[in-house]
């Protein structure tokens, strides 16, 4: 994904936490000879990936309500559970949900926190999280108050509180959020474009579903996307998760916008939105990442599950099998990912000077024993027990496919209490299959 391209019997220099070098092995050995070598000389090594949507305000309440579409699944399934986080479940929630994304090769991600603002922050909570595990995070706050009223003060005071977390933390930095236009009073749309004045970032939905884009046109006499460009918020820094239900119109304001697409296919189609038009996008120079989404709704964390599925999608649906090919969809899981979340010039690349974000996919498997074609290799035939390494900024958070920074022994019995804690004060019980 960087400006040598791929690059056979090679290997990447490290040092400091950044990308020294990227070049045949025995010219990496002779140039840097005291560094220690990692790796078994027949694996493959990518840019960590980055996960541009996702929602780890769902962490603890992964694999309930297949059977719904997204606003039954919002109304049966999120929304109950949003007065009822607490800080502590913010933490918990993350550590394991980011955990997963590292063990699939994920060291940036991009998340929206949901919840209703209360007496005290709770999106702390996930910085700290961050922290633990090691991977880079660009983290938001997603509000709502339609058609539940809520206090813009309360919602601006956690919007501060997460940036001021993520302005002390290691890898994480704030993004201004809002959930969806239509889920948005006048006077949170106002806010929110304040808030755009103090940090030029926004991480928003948009046309996730029809239904979206309908109930804008009646409440407001236009699309979600040209009500955003009307009133501004999309001069920001914007990442838009989803975009699957787009007029040419739509598309047009988002590239005079520069908006960056957050695709999550594997969401769309457990609560059948619809297919993104990913191959139209690219042609019309819109930037495309790939998205895990949250725990609710994909259900898994798995990102070498979202670069297949975003493959498979395409395919099926324009039943045409070139017309979203491996490389191209690991470059938006990579570099597209960087792009859509303009982290581009740190991070996304292996280009000398980036940090070194690194997935070493070992040669010791079943799966990875050959590689004929290392992007299909990747793309179709690889799973988190193929990965060998992850860094992020040269310190390595996963070995042989185990966590090696977050304490998942300590951390899994109360993460279980606290799902059920939370199943049942949001009374989540009628939605389980088993009960
Ligand atoms: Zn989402």
């Amino acid at each position: 994904m960087g400006a040598a391209g791929h690059v056979r019997d090679g290997a990447v220099a490290v040092v400091d936490g950044r990308i020294a070098a990227v070049d045949g092995y025995a010219a990496i050995a002779a140039r840097f000879p005291g560094l220690p070598v990692l790796g078994d000389g027949g694996g493959i090594i990518t840019p960590g990936f980055v996960s541009c949507h996702g929602h780890f305000s769902e962490g603890l309440v992964t694999g309930i309500g297949e059977t719904h579409t997204l606003w039954e699944w919002f109304v049966h399934v999120v929304e109950p559970i949003e007065a009822h986080l607490t800080r502590e479940m913010a933490f918990v929630g993350t550590v394991l949900k980011a955990t997963e994304m590292a063990l699939s090769g994920v060291t940036t991600v991009g998340d929206m926190f949901c919840s209703a603002p209360g007496r005290s922050p709770v999106t702390p909570g996930i910085v700290d999280a961050l922290d633990v595990v090691g991977v880079r995070g660009d983290v938001s706050f997603g509000p709502a108050d339609v058609p539940h009223d809520r206090s813009i003060d309360a919602i601006v005071a956690e919007h501060h509180a997460l940036a001021q977390a993520a302005a002390a933390s290691r890898r994480t930095r704030f993004r201004v959020g809002l959930a969806t236009i239509p889920a948005s009073s006048d006077a949170l749309l106002a806010a929110t474009r304040s808030l755009l004045a103090e940090t030029d970032r926004l991480h928003v939905h948009l046309h996730e579903v029809r239904e979206e884009v309908t109930a804008s046109r009646t409440s407001r006499g236009a699309s979600s996307i040209e009500v955003a460009a009307r009133l501004g918020l999309l001069d920001a820094q914007t990442v838009a998760a989803h975009c699957v239900w787009l007029s040419d119109d739509d598309v047009a304001l988002l590239r005079r916008h520069a908006v960056a697409v957050a695709h999550c296919p594997v969401s769309n189609m457990i609560l059948a939105s619809g297919v993104c038009q990913v191959p139209r996008l690219l042609r019309d120079a819109v930037p495309v990442g790939l998205g895990v989404d949250g725990a609710a709704s994909n259900d898994s964390q798995n990102m070498l599950e979202t670069v297949k599925a975003a493959a498979l999608l395409q395919k099926v649906h324009h039943q045409q099998a070139d017309v979203l090919t491996a490389p191209a969809v690991l470059r938006m899981a990579t570099l597209g990912g960087a792009r859509a979340l303009g982290l581009d010039d740190t991070v996304g690349s292996l280009d000398v000077g980036k940090a070194a974000d690194l997935v070493l996919f070992a040669e010791a498997s079943p799966s990875m024993a050959f590689v004929h074609d290392p992007y299909q290799a990747v793309v179709y035939c690889a799973g988190t027990r193929d990965i060998a390494g992850v860094w992020v900024d040269g310190e390595r958070i996963v070995a042989d496919a185990r966590i090696l920074t977050a304490d998942l022994p300590a951390i899994l019995p109360r993460a279980r209490e606290l799902a059920v804690e939370l199943a049942t004060r949001a009374g989540l019980a009628s939605e389980l299959a088993i009960t």
